[in-house]
């Protein structure tokens, strides 16, 4: 089949067969287009040939036909010429006076050389010469030369005249009109036209006994004079008359046969070949015109050829590129899952093994952000290429997407032979690759499934590779996890999830942000509002942040989240009457070196002012005491934006680490506010939060305010700003804005926030 396309199990190999097939297939078309051309123009050719011979063959016979018309013509005109004297009653009268001059000037002599016979003879009633003459001249003894080839001739008139004139005293009216004629050769092989008449009276006053009459003889010899003659006539090319000829390539020999078929000499002459000549006066013309001809017919087939070449280039191309990766050139999602088919269609029938592995680049996004595009593109394609070097040719390497690939493993001996694989690939990304003159470390993670039994479908294959390579990354990443069975129903879940998030981040996938006013303790004036996240998920309705923050930092979103976040923050702050908003960031965030550049680039992006912005970040974060996180915090500082920590009281961040980042101030967490009143320790606990706060010149809010109690306490203790459902619960921007808009205009809106009495 040609060009054709069938599935098997190298697809990719019947792809590029296929090419080759339609590239010879358009080499085919020129060599039957070029030999199609060429039996035309033979054809053609030989046609042409074919008609010209046969036209000049048809032109010579008509040329041999006009020469024996004219030969004819003239043995004809003979007898004719004979009778303008020889029906006289003067002629008879003075051949029998033997008037010898009169018999010159009006029988013979003048008849030799008026109608230019060669020879003429008047015989007498004996047949004796009375007269014989050669061209005009008389010639004494001349007829004995011819007498015995002539004599058969005179003999066979006498008969004739005999027989009609038979019992008659006068033959005039008997013999009148008879005559022989004939095409005799002379001695001296002379082939001659001959033609014997009696000669009679023209009228009744002169009467011939019969047996009594004279006979005139009249010869043309058949020679060049008579050739040119015919020749004239009858435009018969340098026709010639020759004894002996042979046909040449120039002249034609036609050979003069007599009364007995005897051949007595030829006629030749150059042939009219009108084709012949018309193709000669027109070859250059016509040669040109079929070079021409020939050149446009290869010029037009080799564009033909270049086109059809291109086209199929590119439907190899346009079929290539839709089975494979365009950025690294190996198989892509479509021709993996076929040759996955195929291979366990093929195991089915022969029980060949094979494992499948699954490879998630670890860091790569990290390598993206900040390295960019191209590096991450580069990054890629050298993966693609460490990935092929550690396979067998029969294997398949694809990428699946992003930065996901795939191996199909052929002839697995065992599981450990199908883990040493595993191991293999997540050694080869152990060294970190040089892009751009830059080292960019990234891990892989392998999720490794065997094809146990027959009844092993793709699908089956490809999910529990799918959960090896979701343990791989669960346990750490950079490692290689063989398929130890299905996912419990809570792991399960956690990965719908994970799924949906990344889709939710992708497009608008239901993520939005509500924001709970912050108070001054002192005025009851709303000084803030802390921005939070929700997620109303399509199939599970509305989602606090603590489903899905841990899951976004567990599986690497927390990054993509978070700018999401700041970003919709900022927006929102710029175009209200809120004094700054807060945003929440994960200590993950803060492992990203560009942290701050991103938050700076979102202030710049929004027109935000830096100082209407507070980051909340968590004990945590401090306790890495990290110099990286201490100089992206420096950075925010200095640009204006304040840094809150939040929580605080809940992890074991020492008044060394406060003062060594710089924070500007604290929230008690929760936790310590809902116990106040109750506890007294609790009390202790937050009045020294308070005191510390003051001292280190930070300001303080109560997060989780519920009960009057815990507000007077908190303004009692000196605690500046209040957080919590007595006050306000976190709202929509549209609530907010109606809560500060009530505010401003003196109105109690919402009813829960009240300045502190005292
Ligand atoms: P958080 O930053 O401490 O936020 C305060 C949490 O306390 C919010 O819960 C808020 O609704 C809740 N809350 C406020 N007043 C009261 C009250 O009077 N009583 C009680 N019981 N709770 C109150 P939420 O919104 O569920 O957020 C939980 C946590 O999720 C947040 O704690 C924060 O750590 C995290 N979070 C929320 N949004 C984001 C975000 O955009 N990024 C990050 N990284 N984390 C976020
Ligand atoms: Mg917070
Ligand atoms: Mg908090």
């Amino acid at each position: 089949m040609i060009g054709g396309y069938t599935a098997g199990p190298n697809r990719c190999a019947q792809l590029t067969s296929s090419t080759i097939q339609t590239t010879s297939l358009s080499k085919q078309i020129t060599y039957l287009s070029f030999a199609l051309a060429t039996v035309l123009i033979a054809s053609l050719a030989g046609f042409g040939w074919w008609a010209a011979s046969n036209i000049d063959d048809r032109s010579i016979a008509r040329e041999a036909r006009a020469v024996n018309v004219g030969l004819a013509e003239i043995a004809q005109q003979l007898p004719v010429d004979q009778d303008t004297a020889a029906i006289w009653d003067d002629a008879v009268t003075n051949l029998r006076a033997g008037n010898q001059p009169w018999i010159a000037d009006n029988l013979a002599d003048w008849m030799s050389s008026y109608f230019g016979h060669d020879r003429v003879y008047i015989l007498d009633a004996q047949n004796l010469p009375v007269r014989a003459v050669e061209n005009g001249m008389a010639v004494e003894g001349l007829y004995q030369q011819d007498r015995t080839v002539l004599a058969p001739l005179v003999t066979a008139l006498r008969e004739q005249m005999a027989d009609a004139a038979s019992g008659l005293t006068d033959s005039t009216e008997a013999v009148t009109g008879l005559g022989v004629r004939d095409l005799v050769v002379l001695p001296g092989n002379r082939p001659a036209l001959v033609s014997v008449r009696p000669i009679v009276p023209s009228s009744a006053e002169v009467q011939q006994a019969p047996g009594s009459e004279f006979l005139h003889i009249s010869l043309r010899l058949v020679g060049q004079s008579v050739a040119a003659e015919i020749g004239e006539r009858f435009e018969v090319r340098d026709l010639a008359f020759e004894s002996s000829a042979e046909a040449t390539d120039e002249r034609i020999a036609a050979p003069l046969l007599n009364a007995q078929n005897r051949i007595v000499g030829f006629f030749t002459w150059v042939p009219d070949e009108p084709a012949y000549e018309l193709i000669r006066d027109t070859a250059p013309a016509v040669g040109g015109g079929v070079a021409i001809g020939a050149l446009a017919v290869i010029m037009l087939l080799g564009r033909l050829r270049r086109t059809s070449t291109l086209l199929e280039d590119s439907k190899a191309q346009a079929s290539f590129l839709a089975f494979h990766d365009a950025l690294t050139g190996i198989p892509n999602r479509a021709l993996f899952e076929d040759r996955l088919e195929q291979a366990l269609a093929n195991r089915r029938r022969t029980g060949a093994s094979l494992a499948l592995h699954y490879i998630d680049l670890d860091r790569f996004k990290h390598v993206n952000d900040t390295l960019g595009h191209p590096a991450g593109d580069e990054l890629i394609r050298r993966g693609a290429k460490r990935l092929a070097a550690l396979v067998d040719e029969v294997d398949t390497v694809a990428r699946l997407g992003g930065d996901e690939f795939a191996i199909i493993q052929f002839e697995v001996a065992d599981v450990q032979a199908a883990l040493a694989l595993g191991q293999k690939i997540v050694a080869a990304f152990e060294p970190p690759f040089d892009i751009a003159g830059s080292e960019a470390r990234v891990g892989a993670s392998v999720g490794v499934a065997v094809a146990s039994d027959s009844a092993t479908t793709a699908e089956d294959l490809m999910r529990q590779a799918d959960i090896a390579l979701y343990e791989a990354k669960d346990n750490g990443r950079a490692r290689c996890q063989l398929f130890a069975g299905e996912l419990d129903d809570a792991v399960r879940e956690k990965r719908a999830l994970e799924m949906d998030l990344r889709a939710a981040l992708k497009s608008d996938g239901g993520l939005h942000l509500v924001y709970q006013p912050i108070f001054s303790t002192h005025s009851g004036a709303v000084v803030g509002a802390e921005a939070l996240v929700r997620w109303a998920h399509r199939e599970r309705g509305p989602l606090p942040p603590a489903s899905f923050i841990g899951l976004a930092e567990e599986r690497g979103l927390i990054g993509q989240l978070g700018m999401w976040v700041l970003g919709e923050a900022c927006r929102y702050a710029v175009s209200s009457q809120v004094p700054w908003v807060a945003v929440n960031a994960s200590p993950l965030q803060f492992r990203d070196e560009r942290f701050a550049d991103r938050v700076f680039a979102v202030l710049d992006e929004t027109g935000l002012e830096a100082r209407r912005l507070e980051i909340e970040i968590t004990e945590g974060l401090l306790l890495q005491n990290s110099p990286m996180v201490q100089d992206t915090l420096m950075r925010l500082r200095a640009r204006g934006i304040r840094i809150a920590l939040d929580d605080f009281g809940t992890g074991y961040s020492s008044i060394s680490y406060l003062r060594n980042h710089g924070v500007d101030k604290l929230k008690i967490d929760q936790s310590f506010t809902a116990q106040l009143g109750r506890n007294s320790e609790i009390d202790g606990i937050v009045r020294s939060i308070i005191d510390l706060g003051r001292a280190m010149h930070m300001g303080v809010t109560a997060e989780g305010v519920e009960t009057e109690a815990q507000r007077m306490l908190l303004g009692e203790m000196g605690c500046n700003q209040l957080q919590g459902y007595l006050l306000a619960k976190p709202m929509t921007p549209v609530d907010l804005e109606r809560m500060l808009a009530a505010k401003a205009t003196g109105a109690t809106g919402g009813g829960q926030a009240r300045p502190m009495a005292g």
